[in-house]
This record gives structure tokens, sequence and C-alpha cells, in this order.
């Protein structure tokens, strides 16, 4: 292709709009707009990239993929691939140990149980304005692993008053939740009056026509304080077993940083990602994004060969005597013929104006026609990961580059 038929646009500057380097990048190289829309070499790499994964094992193992011939820094598990990033639209807790990845809303951990305790006999106690695990725990001067923080939700489509609970040191993930029970939505006030709970001081103790859900260290944990479900009491020493039962104990507590790996107990690091791949569906614009980020450097894009929108960048400087253009149009002609792609920057511009757009837009190789070379048959090649040049016949550049 030509660069004037593309009408491609580079800036010299970074757009103010800036979210990430790899995003400035693909802008100032003219690969996507500020808009975040694609541009003719945008679309150009996520056809290499539409090639790739048409390859079945890509699929099959996207991971590998992805990190072998994409080089990206990637995590993945079992169904989903991501890329850390400030910017990335999830969050996933990841060990960097052993690798265990997963988003946060259903990662697991290992649990710390609290000591058991003999069962003590339940009190219930005057707590006024204590409506949170915090002024609960500061008046009465327990930690807050101590106590059983309650949610309450509605199902959906039954109406199902559900009440769930995890360790009021802890929050509950309703994705895991809804793992265990179905869709859900937050219960209303009435609904949670129904049920014979007190909103800020609900418990599981003596509720009506409720679906009890409690996190797995519920069972184990001995006198947790709860709610009296009664407005400004509280009840000390609530044991489950004996003072309620739960219709389904399972894990519904939400991972938080430096918890503990469940396959290694490594501190678990919580990081922002963009999802590149699932078992089924491939981001490319998200892998675009990714690739920008990983492989650029302060002159520009350098992709791997793989994503890269053109193999060649193919250029001539104005001569005095010969027709440099008229040269690099035939020599155009010839790479196309053997399969090689090629930009040509048949632009009458400049050669500093070119070789910063050959740097910016990163094609693996540059090859410049100019009149000092032409004299002795010869062109200069330079890759885009060099400093060095090397002159090299007009009849060896096929070679050279499909070898
Ligand atoms: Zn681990």
């Amino acid at each position: 292709m030509k660069y004037r038929d593309l009408q491609i646009q580079t800036q010299r500057e970074f757009p103010s709009n800036m979210r990430t380097q790899g995003f400035g990048w693909l802008i100032r190289a003219g690969y996507i707009t500020r808009e975040n829309e694609l541009l003719p070499l945008g679309e150009g790499v996520l056809e290499r990239l539409r090639a790739l994964s048409n390859d079945s094992s890509f699929f099959l193992h996207p991971f590998e993929s992805l990190r072998a011939t994409l080089s990206l820094p990637i995590i993945s598990n079992d169904t989903e691939t991501y890329f850390p990033i400030a910017t990335g639209s999830l969050e996933v807790a990841n060990c960097s140990s052993c690798n265990y990845t997963a988003r946060i809303e259903l990662a697991r951990f290992a649990k710390t149980a609290l000591p058991q305790e003999e069962q003590l006999p339940l009190e219930k106690v005057l707590t006024p304005d204590c409506h949170t695990i915090e002024l609960l725990t500061s008046f009465l001067n327990v930690p807050k692993e101590k106590t059983a923080k309650a949610l309450m939700y509605t199902r959906l489509p039954d109406n199902k008053f559900v009440f769930a609970v995890v360790r009021g040191d802890m929050q509950l993930s309703e994705a895991k939740l809804k793992k265990q029970v179905g869709d859900i939505r937050p219960a209303t006030v009435e609904e949670i009056v129904k049920s014979g709970a007190a909103a800020g001081y609900a418990s599981p103790v003596g509720l009506k026509d409720a679906l009890i859900v409690v996190d797995d260290l519920i069972p184990g944990s001995q006198n947790l304080v709860a709610g009296a479900n009664e407005t400004g009491y509280h009840l000390k020493n609530t044991n489950h077993g004996r003072d309620y039962s739960a219709e389904i104990v399972a894990d519904l507590a939400q991972v938080k940083l430096g918890n503990a790996c469940i396959n290694c107990e490594n501190a678990l690091d919580v990081i922002s990602a963009l999802p590149l791949a699932t078992r089924s569906e491939i981001f490319f614009e998200n892998i675009l994004l990714a690739l920008a980020e990983t492989h650029h450097d302060d002159k520009g894009l350098a992709f791997p060969k793989s994503a890269v929108p053109f193999d060649v960048y193919l250029m001539h400087i104005a001569g005095k005597e010969l027709d440099t253009r008229a040269k690099a149009e035939e020599l155009y002609n010839t790479l196309q013929s053997a399969g090689i792609s090629v930009l040509f920057d048949d632009r009458n511009e400049r050669a500093g104006v070119k070789f910063n757009d050959a740097d910016l837009i990163g094609c693996p190789v540059r090859v410049t026609v100019g009149e000092k070379g032409l004299q002795e048959g010869k062109v200069e090649m330079k890759a885009r990961n060099t400093k060095e040049n090397q002159l090299v016949a007009l009849d060896e550049i096929v070679p050279t580059l499909t070898k």
C-alpha cells in the first residue's frame, strides 16, 4: 500500500487525552484516532491477529499463543487471558508464585479460621446508633472478625428473601452469592421487616421464610456479635448450628490484596487488567493496545513481526540526477510480487520526516532508496530494532528479506 493512499497522519506530540503510553503511541503513529477508532494501520494489525487466531491452537492455548508469538506479559487461567494495565476494565487476583489468576469477584483464597472457643450463652445488649460494623466494633470493643456481617437480598424471580452472612472483617462477593442462589437484588425495607429482621441490626436468628446462606468460615466461628433484629440492639455470642442454621454454606467472601493464595498461600496481588481472550472470544482491539503498551521505545512502535501491518517501510530520498522515486516504485512492485507486504512512503517529504514516521509506525525493516546508493546499484536497509544500516544490492533485497 502507498502512504498517501492510506491517508496516514502521524502526530508529533502525544495527545492530551493520553490514558497510557501505548494509547498515546497508537495515536501518534496513526493506528487509531484520538477517539479510539481504528485507522487503516490499526485495521492492518487486527487483520494479522485474526489470521493468527484462525490457527486452531490459538483457542486451545491462547495464553501460549499470545505470550510466545506476540511476547506479551500476560496472566491467565483455564478460561480467560488478561493483560495487566492500570486502566484495565477488570480487577484480577494473581499469585506471583504459582500464577493462580481469577477475577476478584470469583477468586478463591485460603482463609484463616479463628481459634475454637466454648459456646457462651446468647446475650442481648443495647447498642445505640451502631448500624455499621465500624460503629459496633468500637462501641463494644470487639475485633471485626468476632462479628457477623448481614446482607439481605431478594431472589429473582421467586421473591425468596435471601439472608447472607460473612465474617465482619470480610466483604461479601455478590457474584459468589449469585452462584449459590441465582439472580438477586437488594431487599426492600418492607421485605426486611416482613422477614423479621431490622436493617442495620439484622441477624439470621429467628427469621421467617428466609434462605440463609453463610460463608464457610461462619460455622467454625463461635460467639460472634450479630444483630438482634431489633433497632438499637445486638446479640453477643451467636453460634451457627445452635442459634440458627444455614441452608447453604459456601465461599462467599471477596478476596483482598494480601489474602493468601488458595494453592500456595503466597500473598495475592490485586491488579487492574484488560481481558484479551476467553475460550470463545478474542478481544482484538485490547490486544492491539497491549502490543503498543509492551512494544515501543522512545521513537515509536516496534511490534513483533507477526502483528505488524506491513513488513517493510519503503521510502525514497529525492535525488539530483537519478529518479529515486521511479526506482523505489519499481522496487515496491518487485517486493509485492515476492509476497512481502510493503508500506511505500511515496511522499515528496524531507528524509528526516520520513525517517521519523518509519520509526513511529515501526515496520520491522526500513528500505531507503537514495541517489548515492543507487549509483552503486544498492539501497539502504535498516531493522527497526537496530541502529546500523546496511547497503544491499538491489537484486539481493528479496532474498535478504525472505530468508
Ligand atoms: Zn499461589
